[in-house]
């Protein structure tokens, strides 16, 4: 069956046993008696394209909450590259097809349009996260993380949710969505979920539909060099961990290495000396084609 709840008129649907909502008024509706029912809402904001990654975020969100809503939405002013936008996976069909594998009457979709969002003016605002946006991502991709924020507090403040859960994969947004709480001084509470892998270790991604199976061959590459990274975190500096992590990208016919860092876990800055009681994580951005890949892994 083609399924497309945006080409309907209709504001909420129902497929399968599963409640799609395509506007916020009419999920808030479904929301109101749940709320007041004390029932707990958990809150998983994604673009769609689901994989196991974006499931073991809803699985633990069920796990924790009464109900749960999942939004489906590719934002546009997260992207900083207009070509990258248009090529991101829409599969709506197939993404509630997942949902649908799982406890679908706890489950709410949200899949707006972005005027259900954004209103006539598709715009972002400007955030200060207390530096936490001006390196890795933030550097290589300008205004991305204004974007998030944008598109984050607005979802917040649709759902209002108890708990939302955003994954471990994509660290720095993982920090800033945390300051983006502190900032809109709002007593949700942020979950950090565990990076969900390939069987090579690729880091499962949205993004991975658009590799060949021999380039997601190539790219398990980038995790390799990151468990490596933390084998020589113990003896090394990080002078000589990002050269020789430079090396292994030098060559490769496949890959091609954005930026590679070691930072403090929590405020996000690169490391120079080590001090023993900081938590460190080493960050990989890495092409293959135009596809951009992100990786991250703790290393103590
Ligand atoms: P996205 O649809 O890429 O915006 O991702 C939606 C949420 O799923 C974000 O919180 C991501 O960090 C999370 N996510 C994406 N890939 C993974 C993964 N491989 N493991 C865990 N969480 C993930």
């Amino acid at each position: 069956m083609q399924i497309n709840a945006n080409s309907l008129s209709l504001q909420a649907v129902n497929f399968y046993n599963m409640n799609v909502f395509t506007t916020k008024q009419a999920l808030q509706k479904a929301l109101t008696p749940l709320r007041e029912a004390n029932s707990t809402v958990g809150f998983v904001p994604t673009m769609g394209a689901l994989h196991e990654g974006h499931l073991s975020l809803i699985h633990k969100a069920l796990d924790e909450n009464d109900v749960v809503v999942v939004s489906v939405f590719v934002n546009p002013t997260q992207f900083n590259n207009t070509s990258d936008l248009a090529k991101y996976p829409r599969t709506l069909a197939q993404d509630l097809k997942k949902i649908n594998t799982l406890a679908t009457t706890k489950i709410l979709v949200y899949t707006p349009e972005a005027d259900d969002i954004y209103g006539a003016s598709v715009s972002k605002s400007v955030f200060d996260f207390g530096g936490l946006a001006h390196q890795m991502e933030g550097k290589y991709r300008s205004g991305h993380f204004d974007g998030v924020g944008t598109v984050v507090q607005r979802l917040f403040e649709i759902v209002q949710p108890h708990f939302a859960y955003f994954g471990e994969k994509d660290f720095q947004q993982l920090a800033i969505i945390k300051k983006l709480v502190q900032l809109m001084k709002s007593p949700i509470k942020v979950v950090g979920c565990p990076v969900a892998r390939a069987q090579n270790g690729l880091a499962l991604s949205s993004r991975n539909a658009r590799l060949t199976t021999e380039e997601q061959d190539a790219a398990a590459k980038i995790y390799r060099v990151l468990q490596s990274v933390k084998e020589k975190f113990g003896t090394e500096n990080a002078i000589q961990i990002k050269e020789w992590v430079i090396h292994q990208f030098k060559n490769d016919p496949i890959l091609m290495l954005e930026y590679f860092e070691i930072s403090d876990a929590l405020t996000l800055k690169s490391m120079r000396t080590k001090e023993p009681k900081t938590k460190y994580r080493a960050f990989i951005a890495a092409y293959v084609r135009d596809v951009r890949l992100i990786d991250n892994i703790a290393l103590n």
